[in-house]
């Protein structure tokens, strides 16, 4: 066999969308891993060369220069179609380039394994390791190409294990022997120490890590559930230090810490990184926040470990459905409600967000027992709940053909939003396989809790309406019952809020195919739209825009209509002036498009009560404490830092849905609203 002297070139890439969305803000881990890992341990006389990518433009670029030996593809469910498109373009540059694809997105039996490859012709190997740990199956393919003298036909000689692929010569589907995964994470050097990752310090992107791999639950929609994966197998705290102090010495200190760990918070040797982390946010200021995934039981650990890295952690109650029976048909548990209720105390303690995150149209899950979790994810205190939609993932139980037959699952495919681009001359165009019914969740009834989200999404989540809800408390009702009081009262909402509910219902079916060929020839006809934003886009947040910003005056009709109902019989007469007294001021100090005419807007009204007193101190008291005793006239005016600020987003961004959906990401409710000048001033401007 002849073994190649010359250099090998390596290209490994983790590629994301970057000409709409940026599918995703982290650095490529998991190619640096494989890089340092190869370096260390593949025997090769000529040496390697390996090089790795996150940006289309720079790989075209570099392909455009010198195509690799070897390329590598990192395949998830939003990058998968992008890494096709690169193989077929570093293949038709040269066709000796071998094409290696890796990463979750794989699917679990070998039928299903054979057909994913048969139908990815532009893939010569599929590096899949021990579930889709990668290191070891990559180390040992490229040491197959060294050694059989750098060929696809050369490797496929004989099976390598950690591998498949369909052969050149026979056209069948061979499987290489499994391998162990790696049980000490110290095998793999820093790609962060190596350098690797110093040219992402400059860019924004958010510093990834992984502390420990594995997880011991067994979620089936998850495809970090399967059984192989259940053992937990971690770095040295040494070697995460060194990592932690390179990065904390080079990283500006607003951006981020990710951990890429599956229960972040849940093992006893986290308490020991986060003292570090304590040590590292005195020392360099650095990290203020972490973006990980929290622990699914030990909530009293995740609880200290939340006070030690002070306000840096957000707990996720991802509980994903709250019914005992769904979660017994995905095979997860849950940390209990009462442990999850006095985590939400101490989120607001150290004054953070909560976040909880449910998932749509699970096995077994129902219309009534989805709202139920919502009603009692927000009764604990979780204030901004993520109403995900269950997608099927390669490499996840739930997707083998028998769950999906066991379940009754009915799926239909969707552009990824966003999540497309034409990069070397072909449009590029991400897909997802989502459910859409089961025998206990139609597809009316999908589209009708989408829609029950949405409107907690317009009126709730960011406190747009706050006085309102907090009103509504006062007087006994729930935000989870105003919101269902508006959700049964749509059909008499005002027209222009109605017409925002029809055209998301309408779009959301519209968005929705019975296969990936009719999704994909939809989204070339309509390329253009999908990418100037007319059509697509994320749902949620394009209607979220539209009732907030732009049917605005309605959807405040509408809500005080509903706060009435919903109030019923108690509201008296001192009630309902307070309730109108309420309504008004958000009427008044409330900023919508077209924004060229509310910035320039000062309303005035008159008023009873001190709404902007009652909110100072927190809704602490009961509104009738903040009577002014006399009818007062409450004049408003806009900042003109904030309008400044909201004129160039503006400029930025545009006046529109997507634009608006793009800038308010990083803006408060409260950067919406006119400024009340104090009721002195007001009763001053009285006289
Ligand atoms: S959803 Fe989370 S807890 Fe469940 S298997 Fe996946 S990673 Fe583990």
């Amino acid at each position: 066999m002849a073994t190649k002297m010359n250099r090998t070139l390596i290209y490994l890439a983790d590629l994301g969308h970057n000409q709409l969305t940026i599918s995703s803000d982290v650095y490529p881990l998991g190619v640096g891993n494989l890089a340092t890992y190869a370096q260390a341990y593949v025997r090769s006389p000529g040496g390697l060369d390996i090089r790795i990518f996150r940006e289309p433009h720079d790989l075209k670029a570099a392909i455009d220069e010198q195509t690799p030996d070897i390329l590598g593809l990192s395949s998830y469910s939003w990058n998968h179609n992008l890494a096709l498109d690169f193989a077929r373009y570093a293949k038709a540059k040269r066709a000796a380039t071998v094409t290696l694809m890796g990463g979750p997105n794989f699917p679990l039996t070998q039928p299903e394994q054979e057909t994913w490859l048969r139908g990815m012709p532009g893939i010569d190997i599929a590096v899949r390791g021990p579930t889709y740990e990668g290191e070891r199956a990559f180390r040992n393919i490229v040491q197959r190409y060294v050694d059989a003298g750098g060929t696809v036909e050369g490797i496929q000689e004989e099976p390598v294990a950690g591998n498949l692929w369909i052969d050149r010569r026979s056209g069948e589907f061979v499987a290489g022997p499994e391998i162990e995964r790696i049980a000490d994470l110290d095998e793999i050097p820093s790609p962060y120490l190596a350098g690797l990752m110093d040219p992402y310090f400059a860019t924004g992107y958010l510093p990834m890590m992984a502390i420990a791999r594995g997880c011991p639950f067994s979620c089936s929609f998850c495809n970090s559930s399967v059984q192989s994966n259940s053992r937990i197998y971690r770095h040295s705290l040494e070697n995460l230090k060194a990592d932690l102090v390179y990065i904390a010495q080079r990283v500006r200190p607003e951006v981020a810490l990710t951990f890429a760990d599956d229960n972040f918070g849940m093992y006893d040797f986290d308490e020991e990184v986060a003292d570090f982390i304590a040590y590292l946010q005195e020392r360099y200021s650095w990290p203020r926040y972490i973006r990980t995934t929290t622990g699914k039981n030990r909530g009293e650990r995740i609880i200290g470990i939340m006070r030690k890295i002070r306000a840096a952690l957000p707990m996720t109650a991802a509980v994903q459905s709250m019914n005992p029976v769904v979660l017994k048909n995905i095979a997860r548990s849950n940390i209990r409600l009462e442990t999850y209720t006095q985590i939400q105390t101490e989120v607001r303690a150290q004054g953070m967000q909560s976040y909880g995150e449910l998932i749509l149209c699970l096995p077994g899950e129902s219309r009534q027992s989805f709202l139920k979790g919502i009603r009692d994810l927000m009764d604990a205190g979780v204030k901004r709940i993520s109403a995900h939609q269950l997608m099927l993932l390669h490499g996840a139980p739930l997707s083998t053909l028998e769950s999906r037959e066991k379940f009754g699952l009915k799926t239909m495919t969707r552009v990824v939003a966003r999540n497309i681009g034409n990069y070397t001359g072909e449009p590029v165009i991400e897909t997802e396989e989502m459910v859409v019914s089961t025998p206990t969740f139609s597809f009316e009834e999908y589209l009708d809790v989408r829609v029950f989200h949405l409107l907690l999404t317009i009126f709730y989540y960011e406190g747009n309406f706050e006085e309102a809800f907090e009103f509504a408390h006062q007087q006994g009702v729930s935000a989870f019952d105003l919101v269902s009081q508006m959700h049964a009262m749509l059909e008499g909402a005002p027209a222009a809020f109605r017409k925002v509910i029809d055209d998301f219902v309408r779009e959301s079916r519209e968005e929705l195919f019975p296969s990936r060929e009719e999704c994909v020839a939809w989204a070339r006809r309509h390329f253009a739209g999908l990418v100037s934003g007319e059509l697509g886009g994320n749902l949620l947040s394009k209607y979220s825009m539209l009732g907030r910003f732009y049917a605005a005056a309605e959807a405040l009709d509408f809500l005080r209509d509903a706060l009435a109902v919903a109030i019923g019989p108690r509201l008296d007469e001192a009630g309902l002036e307070q309730m109108e007294a309420v309504m008004a001021y958000l009427r008044g100090v409330m900023l919508y498009a077209p924004f060229s005419e509310t910035l320039s807007a000062t309303p005035v009204w008159n008023s009873a009560y001190d709404i902007e007193a009652w909110s100072g101190e927190n809704y602490s008291r009961p509104l009738a404490d903040y009577s002014f005793g006399e009818t007062r006239r409450i004049q408003t005016m806009v900042d003109e830092k904030r309008k400044a600020v909201i004129e160039n987003r503006i400029r930025t961004f545009g006046e529109h849905p997507a634009g608006l959906g793009k800038f308010t990401r990083t803006m408060f409710a409260r950067d919406f609203r006119r400024v009340v000048l104090s009721a002195q001033a007001a009763s001053l401007a009285n006289c």
